[in-house]
């Protein structure tokens, strides 16, 4: 075959063109479904592991899709994230999670202090509409920005330091908190992590597993870097009260798992808010 020029496209890989028609329809069912409100968010409760009392929740996207079911994000985050789609997605998660919590706070008069942890994707994080979209929420529901946490996960904060910076301070400036998500997994050192305005730090849960004594031993570690930086701690993925006693005697602030509480629909998070002692 001719090489280069106009010939360039003579060369038909199928296995593309079946990757590209894939992605398109992926793409067109994603978009229905954001049409079509199909996506709905979960809520899980995220406690003071000393008291048990509820401090905030963590909105979780789901989709209703009308033949599968309820499906899980880890199945097409990364296809809205591939396709761009998570842009007009991640927008519809703020304004619902945000709008949810103006919601609670408005029937629960003493949940003033309840926080909104909301999952920003990197193509959200890169992009230069976040910063508008949280301002635009904010005034339009009137919540404090300090009851709104923004998870980005470590490997996103080591994309480009320069501009991951600029975007922290950013949001700083608004007054929304920021917490590094399912760190430990991504190598960041204490000196890198300092150069970030964080508020809150997350650890994965693969160091609260407990299934042997190395386990504690980087969380502790995690830990002593999260002092290190006076930032919150957060334990997630509790799901026993060994590893809810073995988190708490650390010294973390905050846990999050299956022992306290699973992901709910936000009909059942209302119970909650009646008594937030029930996590
Ligand atoms: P993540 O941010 O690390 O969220 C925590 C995940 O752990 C959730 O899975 C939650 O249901 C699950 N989990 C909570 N407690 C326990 C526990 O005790 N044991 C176990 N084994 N798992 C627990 P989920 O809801 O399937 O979400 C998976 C991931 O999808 C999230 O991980 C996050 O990265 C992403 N994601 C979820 N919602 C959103 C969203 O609204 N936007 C974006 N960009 N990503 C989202
Ligand atoms: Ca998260
Ligand atoms: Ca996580
Ligand atoms: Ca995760």
């Amino acid at each position: 075959a001719k090489r280069g020029g106009r010939d360039r496209f003579a060369v038909f890989d199928p296995a593309m063109y079946t990757d590209l028609t894939r992605e398109a329809q992926q793409r067109a069912d994603l978009e229905r479904a954001l049409e079509d409100d199909q996506f709905v968010l979960y809520f899980q409760p995220i406690v003071d592991l000393t008291t048990r009392r509820l401090v905030g929740v963590e909105a979780l996207v789901r989709w209703r899709h009308p033949v599968e079911g309820l499906v899980g994000p880890d199945t097409f985050i990364p296809i809205a994230e591939a396709t761009g789609l998570i842009v007009p997605l991640g927008r519809w998660i703020i304004r619902q999670a945000v709008r949810q919590l103006a919601q609670w706070h408005r029937d629960n008069p003493d949940t003033g202090h309840l926080r909104m942890s909301i999952n920003v994707s990197g193509r959200q994080f890169q992009g230069s509409g976040l910063v508008e979209e949280v301002t635009s929420v904010l005034a339009e529901t009137g919540v404090d920005p300090k009851a709104i946490v923004l998870e980005i996960t470590e490997s996103m904060l080591m994309q480009d330091v320069d501009a991951t910076a600029l975007m922290l301070q950013a949001l700083r400036d608004l007054g929304v908190r920021v917490a590094v998500d399912d760190f430990g997994t991504g190598y960041s050192s204490l000196s890198y992590l300092k150069r970030f305005p964080v508020d809150i730090l997350k650890v994965d849960r693969s160091f609260v597993g407990g299934h042997n004594a190395g386990d504690t031993t980087l969380a502790d570690a995690v830990l002593g870097l999260g002092r290190a930086l006076q930032l919150q701690t957060v334990a997630e993925g509790i799901e026993t009260d060994t590893q809810w006693s073995t988190m708490r005697d650390l010294g973390y602030d905050y846990g999050q798992g299956y022992l306290f509480a699973r992901p709910a629909a936000a009909v059942q998070i209302d119970q909650l808010m009646a008594d937030p002692t029930k996590a």
